[in-house]
């Protein structure tokens, strides 16, 4: 039978319907509303439907440079956006940015010759990939990695993979730079050819911007060198168009006022919570637990009850900060938008490959105020950029001296602890930056982070209620012109002093939105959600257990106190629970000083608690010279299996924990300081040992 026109209009919408169906994942998602689609991946839906093919992907977006990033907490994705743009504009390549966790890398071994690929890894914690990095670490760290051709580990299956590697790590762990040294080996195993050296920049030393800048210039020569590319004059090209939106009002219910997402800005906040998508929880209880005015440490009880969301002893709580009012304002004035911040606008990106990192259509306002980091140092290589956008040429050669020069830029920047306003401030004495994209600003901080806090309660005993325990941050530096608070602790001291109707003792006026977007967090309530960890107590509590938390390292030591003292109330057999605290002085920062009493009642003798004052006598005493002092029990209860645990400062307590451990092993035993070490190592294989430390 002949088909009539009405058959062939019935035929061509099914036709577009089913091409719309099967290409919704690779292009709805990506192009039409980008937040949704990290939403989406993060609750698991859509991700599925996205191509994770690689090689496609970078023909259908006509690139010739991929630059993967495995990142925990945005540095490692910034990197590599950086090395994306100047890429593109220093040498023309054809860059995009990738999350590891995108992509499938069975395929590595038909990776044209004529492109490059660029890893930027995060190591975390001891030697681990981050979240977005597992299945690929663990794709290439595998005995019998397989690609999709049939190579094998033995053919050099990735012959034609050219690539350029830099990690970010930080020297005070002992797997320093683990993930971007592991990978280099697999990758050159396999076949692969790496372009420069690869790069490690270390956080432990506070180095790691000058290392990357250090690192990425042979690299980029030795990259031109084998891609035949000539250096050409940078020329700035925005990732983002940003639309003014006249005919929209912030009022708008279309408009993003700083609700991480589409459920957010429908008035319904939906579950699952998880990093795409937190929970706006009730803090039930908040109180100041210092007894000194001049420094500040808050406790403060989360309501989880009705959001689904779980923990269990030993999780971290995330909560999604706020920016002060005043750094908002400063950065939208010095940047000449003030007048227009509750102005509408759209955010796209201009190429297929880039993200918006919020929603839009937002206002100039709320994308400062709850997405971009504001407050934090400002790297040299950005103000070499945003220098072609001052107001004149003293300005403009100030900023390229500043961009040019480390010693001078940490002399008057990192030294003086500025953020990119306080020092687009100085440098143009207070006239406005007008001129510098808005583009370039997203593009050049960061997307602003939650930040981790170990939970200090134990859900055997309240597991609708999560506690946490935090210092707020305030850093005052002689020859600073600004004292640096902290983005998320003062955000949260705030709401502490709003709970308790007390006025702003704040000197510094930082006035946050606690209301937050369209008083959605009305009546004291701040956006969480939880991470599960590793660190965790023995299954069974009759093991002894052995803690050192000084400071707020305690933080998590409160909460297996509480359960180990819960556990003994119900009648259950507890171990040896011992826990080594230390602080400034008994007086004055003494946390939780009345609990642990009543801890003690419950557990008895089997609680133990050993304490380290450094400011109240003439010597400074430290949690180590407790553990030194105590040696023998310590060593005594490892004999016998008891769990050790070490919670707090990475940098320099956590190391030397792990250190002493080992020397007081030998002394006790008898043994070289050689096998003490070795001991320890093998605690730490075995869980035994385990650390959360930051
Ligand atoms: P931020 O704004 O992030 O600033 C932090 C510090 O960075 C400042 O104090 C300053 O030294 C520096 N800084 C910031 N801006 C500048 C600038 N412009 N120039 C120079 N220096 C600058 N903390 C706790 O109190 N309790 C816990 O139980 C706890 N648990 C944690 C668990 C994990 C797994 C991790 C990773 C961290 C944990 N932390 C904990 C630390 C916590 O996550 C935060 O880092 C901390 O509270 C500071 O956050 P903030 O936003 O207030 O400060």
């Amino acid at each position: 039978a002949q088909l009539d026109t009405l058959d062939l209009l019935v035929l061509a919408a099914l036709l577009a319907g089913t091409i719309a169906y099967f290409t919704k994942g690779t292009y709805w998602a990506v192009y039409g509303d980008p937040y949704a689609s990290s939403l989406a991946n993060g609750n698991g839906a859509a991700k599925a439907q996205k191509s994770r093919n690689i090689l496609e992907k970078l023909d259908e977006s006509d690139k010739n440079c991929v630059v993967f990033y495995g990142s925990q907490t945005g540095t490692a994705e910034d990197y590599a956006s950086r090395l994306a743009k100047e890429g593109s504009s220093r040498f023309g390549l054809k860059t995009m940015v990738a999350d590891l966790e995108d992509y499938d890398y069975d395929n590595l071994d038909q990776f044209p010759d004529d492109k490059l690929a660029v890893f930027v890894l995060a190591t975390y914690g001891e030697g681990e990939p981050t979240d977005n990095a597992v299945e690929f670490y663990e794709f290439f760290g595998s005995d019998d990695v397989s690609f999709s051709e049939g190579g094998s580990a033995q053919d050099k299956p990735l012959s034609s993979l050219k690539y350029v590697a830099f990690g970010l790590g930080n020297n005070t762990y002992e797997h320093y730079n683990s993930m971007v040294r592991n990978v280099d080996k697999y990758l050159t195993k396999l076949g692969a050819t790496r372009l420069g050296a690869a790069g490690e920049g270390d956080d432990g030393a506070g180095t790691m911007e000058e290392d990357f800048l250090a690192w990425k210039e042979p690299m980029w020569q030795a990259v031109c060198e084998s891609m035949g590319l000539e250096e050409r004059e940078a020329v700035y090209e925005a990732v983002f168009e940003i639309s003014e939106k006249p005919d929209l009002s912030a009022e708008d219910a279309t408009v993003y006022l700083g609700e991480p997402n589409k459920n957010h800005l429908e008035g319904t906040q939906k579950g699952p919570y998880n990093a795409n998508n937190p929970f706006i929880a009730p803090i039930l209880e908040s109180k100041e637990i210092f007894t000194t005015p001049s420094r500040n440490c808050l406790h403060m009880e989360i309501g989880i009850q009705g959001s689904n969301l779980s923990y269990t002893t030993g999780d971290h709580i995330a909560v999604w900060p706020t920016n002060a009012g005043k750094e908002v304002d400063r950065f939208l004035n010095i940047l000449g938008l003030g007048p227009k911040r509750h102005t509408v606008i759209a955010v796209k990106g201009l190429d297929s490959t880039a993200k918006v990192p919020f929603p839009s259509p937002t206002t100039y306002d709320a994308a400062v105020r709850y997405h971009m980091e504001i407050s934090a140092p400002v790297s040299r290589q950005n103000v070499s950029t945003i220098a072609q956008f001052a107001a004149n040429d003293e300005i403009k050669a100030e900023m390229i001296k500043l961009g040019n020069d480390k010693d001078y830029f940490h002399e008057k920047v990192t030294d003086r602890n500025l953020n990119l306003a306080q020092l687009l401030e100085i440098v143009s004495n207070g006239q406005p930056w007008s001129k510098i994209p808005f583009s370039l600003m997203i593009e050049s901080l960061l997307k602003i982070q939650p930040r981790y806090y170990s939970i200090s309660s134990s859900s055997f005993v309240q597991k609708d209620k999560i506690a946490i325990t935090a210092v707020v941050e305030s850093t005052e530096k002689v020859g600073a012109p600004h004292i640096v608070k902290g983005v998320t602790t003062n955000y949260l001291l705030a709401l502490k002093q709003k709970q308790h109707g007390e006025p702003n003792p704040d000197p510094h006026g930082l006035e946050y939105s606690i209301t937050g977007p369209r008083n959605k967090y009305d009546g004291i309530h701040v956006p969480v959600h939880v991470r599960h960890s590793n660190f965790k107590l023995p299954s069974d509590p009759s093991k002894p257990i052995i803690m050192v938390g000084p400071g707020t390292g305690v933080a998590p030591f409160r909460a297996f106190v509480q359960e180990r003292a819960a556990q003994a109330k119900a009648g259950q057999n507890v171990g040896k629970t011992v826990l080594f605290f230390g602080c400034r002085k008994a007086s004055e920062d003494f946390l939780y000083q009345h609990e642990w009493d009543q801890y003690k009642e419950a557990l008895g003798d089997n609680f133990v608690m050993h304490t380290a004052f450094s400011r109240d006598g003439p010597k400074k005493v430290y949690v180590q010279h407790k553990m030194e002092e105590y040696g023998e029990e310590l060593n005594k209860l490892l004999e016998q299996k008891a769990y050790f645990y070490v919670c707090g400062d990475a940098a320099h307590m956590a190391r030397e924990v792990n250190t002493l451990l080992g020397k007081v092993i030998a002394k006790y035993r008898d043994v070289p300081e050689t096998k003490g070490e070795s001991i320890v190592k093998a605690m730490r294989a075995s869980n035994q040992y385990q650390e959360d430390v930051w």
